[in-house]
This record gives structure tokens, C-alpha cells and sequence, in this order.
């Protein structure tokens, strides 16, 4: 395994990243001419958020064909440059796999709303009347994670956007399909692997009313998940690589068990529980005083019982679905330039083992 742990990950959200033919949308080759900046930086990695073929219903997060790249980005000659690019600076490129859903206009969601047996079972469909979903989970972006399909008397599930259909983990095909398209990039040259909200893709054995939430708790670090990470990693030969799972409502428990080396799961994992402090009554888009005393106490915690379990945080401060931290935590004014430098020793400084570097 690479020393990830001392690796410096610089996330880019290549849209507004940089613009290099001024249609005002960045791309693949914007990112090309910044390589030497990046590298300035002290950077190991680059992790992209998606720039596959995509309706864009969730900025990417909608993949409609994992082996294409949305033109609005470029093209694979571009990306494939941008690979050896990075490469010949000695930074590699990490891929965002998005494998809880696929679009709603992937080939094989448009194949199993025609009724191809084969293709509906990628997914997850449930028998049930249109008045009634078959659970009353929620969608994460708001009303019934369920949709009906009149022509197929069916719900699917969408625990995201009613054009994100959540992938049938439980049918070995899925998870074969899965598995090519890792090996598709790794053949690429890509040096690693961000997994979107990975610890959703295990449902139950049952499906049931939630009559204490809306749903979370039968799927979060659902029953099989840490079967099916194995398998990946495994099949895929990427257990040497460096791979970050994003997990949704998780527990220190299963964040060491995903990042245990041991395990031979993932190398770390994305939790955002530090990121929660300042919600004004637990809603994200409504901020209040930040609770610091919250924010150390999480620190504390989530980084002594890791290091404990030999697991591995990502130390981050924000991505793109988080306000800019200095606007959060610092001051995006007068203070700007000392409140970031702040912001950014106190993550770099988070954890340091010398044990495990003898
Ligand atoms: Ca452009």
C-alpha cells in the first residue's frame, strides 16, 4: 500500500475549475494547464468530481455511461492526457466512482423501464399499488424515495434524485459490471478511487416502514456492505492504491472496519459529522453560532478511537457539497488570509502517529 497517510489530496470541481476554450464552463484541459500550480502546492493526488456522460441532474452524480466523458469536459484524449500529465509531475488522478445509482437514462435503467427482466434486476424494483410506495423512506433530496412506473406496475428506489436510480448490489452482475469499469480507468492509469456515499449500497433483506426516520437506519452501512467492499477491492486489485469511501450517517465503528488495513477495504473514509456544528437546528443550508467545544469533541473522538482501531480519516474541511470553511469557521473579510492559514494548520496538524512511520 502507498503512504497515503502523509499524501496531500487537492479536490477539483472541474466546472469551476478553470475554462480553457471561454465557454464558461471549465474542463479537462483547464485542469491540464494548471498541473504545474497543483503540483506547487505540494500535491500527491487529484480527485475530480465526476465529468462522465451525465444529464447533470446532480452535477455528475447522475452517471448515464461510466466509460464516457461529458463533452461539456472534453473528451477521453483529453483525459487520458491529463492522466499521463499528472503522472509525469508524479501526482496521480482519482477517479469518483458514483456506484449506490446510476441515472435514470443509463442503458441499463432505459432497458429495465422496457421490461428486460435482466436489466430490471440491476435495480431495485418493488411490486406495489400506485397510491402506495412500498416503504416510506424518504429521499435524501426531499419527498418519497420511491417512484412508479406505470407500465411496469413497479416502484424503483431513489434514496437521491428521482433520476438516480439505487443500483441492485444484491445481483452479482451489478457488482461484475461494477467491477469492469474500475478496471476500465485502472488501465487508464488512474491512481485511485473516491466512492460516492458507498456505505448506502447494501439494502436489507426486507423492505420496511421506518416508523422512527426516514429510512437511514436499515441502509446506512447496510448488512453486506463490508462483504461487498471486499469483493471489490479484491477483484479489482486496487487494495494498493489509495481509496476513500464517502459515508453517509455513519459510525466510528464501521469507518474503522471500512479503513483497517486489515480489512482490505478502502484506505480511508469521509465522515461529516465535524461539519455539523453550525447547522441551526440540524438543517444544512441554515447556519448558527458555531458549537466549538462539538467540533473538538468530534475531533477527539473520531481521531483517537481510529487511530485505535488502526482506521484512517480523510482530513478535510469541506468538498463541494459544504460551504467554504473560512466563510464558516474563520472570516471571509478583513481576516481572510490569517483565518485560512489557520483553518489549514489545525486540519494538516489533526493527526500525526510516528509509531506507524518507525
Ligand atoms: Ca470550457
Amino acid at each position: 500500500m502507498e503512504n497515503f497517510k502523509k499524501s496531500v489530496i487537492y479536490q477539483i470541481y472541474p466546472k469551476s475549475f478553470c475554462d480553457s476554450n471561454g465557454d464558461g464552463i471549465g474542463d479537462i484541459r483547464g485542469i491540464i494547464q494548471k498541473l504545474d500550480y497543483i503540483k506547487s502546492l505540494g500535491v500527491d493526488y487529484i480527485w475530480s468530481t465526476p465529468f462522465f456522460a451525465s444529464p447533470m441532474n446532480d452535477n455528475g452524480y447522475d452517471v448515464e455511461d461510466y466509460r464516457k466523458i461529458h463533452p461539456a469536459f472534453g473528451t477521453m484524449e483529453d483525459t487520458e492526457e491529463m492522466i499521463a500529465e499528472a503522472g509525469k509531475r508524479g501526482m496521480g488522478i482519482m477517479m469518483d466512482m458514483v456506484f449506490n445509482h446510476t441515472s435514470t437514462r443509463h442503458e441499463w435503467f432505459q432497458k429495465a423501464l422496457s421490461g428486460e427482466k435482466d436489466y430490471m434486476d440491476y435495480y431495485i424494483f418493488k411490486e406495489g399499488t400506485p397510491r402506495e410506495p412500498p416503504t416510506n423512506w424518504q429521499s435524501k433530496f426531499g419527498g418519497s424515495a420511491w417512484e412508479y412506473v406505470p407500465a411496469l406496475q413497479k416502484w424503483y428506489l431513489h434514496l437521491f434524485d428521482v433520476t438516480q436510480a439505487d443500483l441492485n448490489w444484491e445481483n452479482p452482475r451489478v457488482r461484475e459490471e461494477l467491477k469492469d469499469i474500475i478496471r476500465f480507468w485502472k488501465e487508464k492509469g488512474v491512481k485511485g478511487f473516491r466512492f460516492d456515499v458507498v456505505n448506502l449500497i447494501s439494502k436489507p433483506e426486507i423492505f420496511e416502514d421506518d416508523a422512527q426516520g426516514d429510512g437511514r437506519r436499515f441502509y446506512s452501512d447496510g448488512p453486506r456492505v463490508h462483504e461487498y467492499l471486499k469483493e471489490l477491492t479484491a477483484d479489482t486489485g486496487i487494495g494498493h492504491m489509495v481509496t476513500v469511501g464517502e459515508m453517509s450517517s455513519t459510525s466510528l465503528e464501521h469507518c474503522i472496519r471500512y479503513s483497517n488495513p486489515k480489512e482490505k477495504e478502502l484506505s480511508m473514509c469521509f465522515n461529516f459529522h465535524h461539519l455539523k456544528v453550525d447547522y441551526k437546528d440540524g438543517e444544512k443550508w441554515e447556519l448558527s453560532k458555531p458549537d466549538y467545544r462539538k467540533l473538538k469533541e468530534l475531533f477527539e473522538t473520531w481521531q483517537c478511537e481510529m487511530e485505535q482501531g488502526n482506521g484512517w480519516n480523510a482530513l478535510f474541511w469541506c468538498n463541494h457539497d459544504q460551504p467554504r470553511i473560512v466563510s464558516r469557521l474563520g472570516d471571509d473579510k478583513k481576516h481572510w488570509k490569517a483565518s485560512a492559514k489557520m483553518l489549514a494548520a489545525c486540519i494538516h496538524m489533526l493527526r500525526g502517529t510516528p509509531y506507524i512511520y518507525p
